[in-house]
């Protein structure tokens, strides 16, 4: 079981560096006493995990004995499982708030040792359950004592065919830190040794054109620096493109090597099994979204448009539609406007919003330690979910917060409606209940004001949304899909293929042959840049859960009640089914086409009002 930690998808592509702010009050920290009274009280927490994983180990040769035994077990590990998930919980927290903490790093570690000690204990799980033969696991699988954990049982033994002998599985565990090879050279390689170089922009600023910096001024006003920036950052990695190639050429390659192993038929099926995602919803999704790039290049126009720009290039796209800047917002303002714009969930949503403040959940400002980024940790499941933010006062920030806090309601629904064994949900579910309230912060905006340019404003960061989680994350989906089918066909991923495929691919997406967007063939090399591509098939994620959450926004703010019970009751259901299910149960099937038309319409829609505005300002 994963820990349920949801990290924004902003904090995870950007590298954001967090300016120090005075602000914070203790009001504006999260009391962790909740999970403990103090280290003590931790400590001697930490101190008796032993009761209760010892029972855990005992379990070994005894999981598959009997429904009665199995069910046991099951108890004593999800017990377990829900202690040291506490005891985690809270070092993490301490960790997190401060790194320079010796203390809390050593927290951390020792919960970190107990987690292993655990894992271990329970390692005989599952090679003991799926040796159970077919017809003795049906009887398991119906029987009373095991009701509740039917799908527990199902979620194991539907793996069965890719499950190696007690021998092979031994081999493959020996694999595991050996598959991290490529993972981290790309680190080391990017963040350590690539020389990148300082250029001197318009401003007569010298600026060394690394990763913050090229986040920083790909945003620049002037044309000329974005495409100085650009050259001089993509330029640097071009320099390496051997190296990197060579690089994820043997990423493919583990790939490649747990496929066979565990006996798929394409390194795509084999990830999406994992979670029991079909490989049709992934093909669904490049299908859908290559079908409404004309959406893309409509708001593209607009925005070379709005820039007064000849011709668009790939460097700029990062300008935001408008320089209007939104006022910025009190954090005391921000949860005003988080409660005005969750209200079409209803009244108990809003109360949980209500006591996450009262009840101090999250750790609002910047400070000095603290990790970057937003994030949410729904592990305390007698407790309640912890949020960790770096609230900056601009919109993005209020966007952040109504983000995590829909990650935080869905964790408190679960945890409230579901046993422990099925309160964490699927990834492909988690990105929906954040996305959602984004949708939902965006259109309480666009109804409480008058003001054009500020309309036009969050219309902008709406399409904006639709570039990068939509269009730009299909993309990369697409990518990875395409050149890990190469590699199949047994072609070798040298820097000359990669770059060819990377290129045909960001010229159909952006339009390049409709005289959208014109890609200068330098930017081939923008797949050595992205780390994403090393959590094979991660991505596509990010666009099926933007279009989930959007077309159940769109259902929910149109159909009214209905449609938000349904959307409730998946928020309600955790992880009590598999993916696809559980978005059924909110109201939409991501294996057909309706959450695209719902979504697309809504962008279209957007695209019309915004391109309203304009008219309307030119005049
Ligand atoms: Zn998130």
């Amino acid at each position: 079981m994963a820990r349920p930690i949801h990290f924004t998808l902003a904090a995870l592509l950007a590298f954001s560096s967090s300016s120090l702010h005075a602000e914070g009050t203790a009001e504006e920290t999260w009391d962790l006493s909740a999970l403990y009274a103090n280290d003590a009280a931790w400590n001697k927490a930490a101190e008796a995990s032993d009761s209760f994983i010892k029972p855990v180990k005992s379990c070994k040769g005894q999981w598959a004995k009997s429904p009665n035994k199995l069910a046991e077990c099951f108890d004593t590990y999800f017990k377990a499982h829900k202690e040291v998930a506490r005891l985690y919980n809270y070092a993490f927290q301490k960790a997190s708030a401060n790194g320079e903490d010796p203390n809390a790093q050593a927290l951390k570690g020792k919960a970190g040792k107990i987690w292993a000690s655990l894992e271990e204990a329970a390692s005989p799980m599952q090679s003991e359950i799926i040796g159970l033969p077919e017809k003795k696991l049906q009887t398991f699988i119906n029987h009373p004592l095991l009701k509740t954990y039917k799908l527990t049982l199902e979620n194991i033994t539907r793996k069965r065919k890719h499950t190696l002998s007690a021998e092979g599985n031994q081999l493959l565990a020996y694999s595991t830190e050996l598959a991290e090879g490529s993972r981290e050279v790309f680190h080391a390689l990017t963040t350590l040794n690539l020389p990148f170089p300082t250029v001197k922009l318009s401003t007569g600023e010298s600026v060394e054109v690394n990763a913050p910096a090229f986040s920083k001024y790909r945003q620049s006003s002037s044309a000329d620096d974005r495409d100085k920036v650009f050259r001089a950052f993509f330029g640097t990695y071009k320099g390496f493109r051997e190296t990197y190639a060579a690089n994820f050429n043997s990423m493919v390659n583990r790939d490649a090597f747990y496929r066979k192993a565990k006996n798929y038929n394409s390194d795509v099926e084999a990830s999406l099994d994992a979670s029991n995602v079909p490989v049709s919803v992934y093909s669904k999704m490049i299908e859908q979204v290559r079908a409404n790039r004309p959406l893309l290049w409509r708001y593209l126009k607009l925005k070379q448009k709005l820039m007064g720009l000849k011709e668009l290039k790939y460097s700029d796209l990062y300008l935001p539609l408008t320089n209007e800047k939104a006022p910025s917002y009190s954090f005391d303002e921000a949860k005003k406007l988080a409660f005005a714009a969750v209200a079409p969930l209803g009244k108990e949503y809003q109360s949980i919003l209500e006591r996450s403040n009262k009840e101090r959940w999250i750790d609002v400002y910047p400070a000095k330690g603290k990790v970057s980024g937003a994030y949410m940790d729904g592990s305390a499941y007698d407790v309640h979910p912890y949020l960790l933010m770096n609230y900056n006062n601009d919109y993005e920030s209020v966007s952040t917060y109504l983000h995590e806090f829909g990650h935080a309601a869905h964790s408190y629904y679960s945890s409230k409606n579901q046993p422990y064994h099925y309160a964490d949900y699927p990834t492909f579910a988690a990105e929906v209940a954040s996305t959602f309230n984004e949708v939902l912060l965006s259109e309480h905006f666009l109804k409480s004001t008058q003001d054009p340019k500020f309309k036009l404003f969050i219309l902008g960061q709406a399409l904006e949304s639709f570039r990068t989680t939509v269009f730009r994350q299909a993309f990369f989906a697409d990518f990875e899909w395409t050149v890990h089918e190469l590699a199949q066909k047994g072609n070798t991923l040298t820097a000359d293929l990669l770059d060819k495929t990377y290129l045909d691919l960001l010229k159909l997406y952006y339009g390049d042959a409709e005289g959208v967007v014109k890609v200068d063939p330098l930017y081939a090399i923008e797949w050595a840049y992205i780390p994403h591509f090393y959590n094979n098939f991660y991505v596509f994620q990010y666009t099926t859960s933007f279009i989930a959450s959007n077309a159940l926004a769109g259902k929910v703010l149109t159909e009214g009640e209905k449609a938000r019970d349904s959307y409730l009751s998946m928020l309600k259901a955790g992880g009590s089914l598999y993916p696809l299910d559980l978005l059924k149960l909110g109201g939409i099937d991501m294996s057909g086409t309706e959450p695209y038309k719902i979504s697309f319409a809504n962008m279209e829609k957007a695209l019309d009002e915004a391109e309203k505005i304009v008219a309307e300002m030119k005049k």
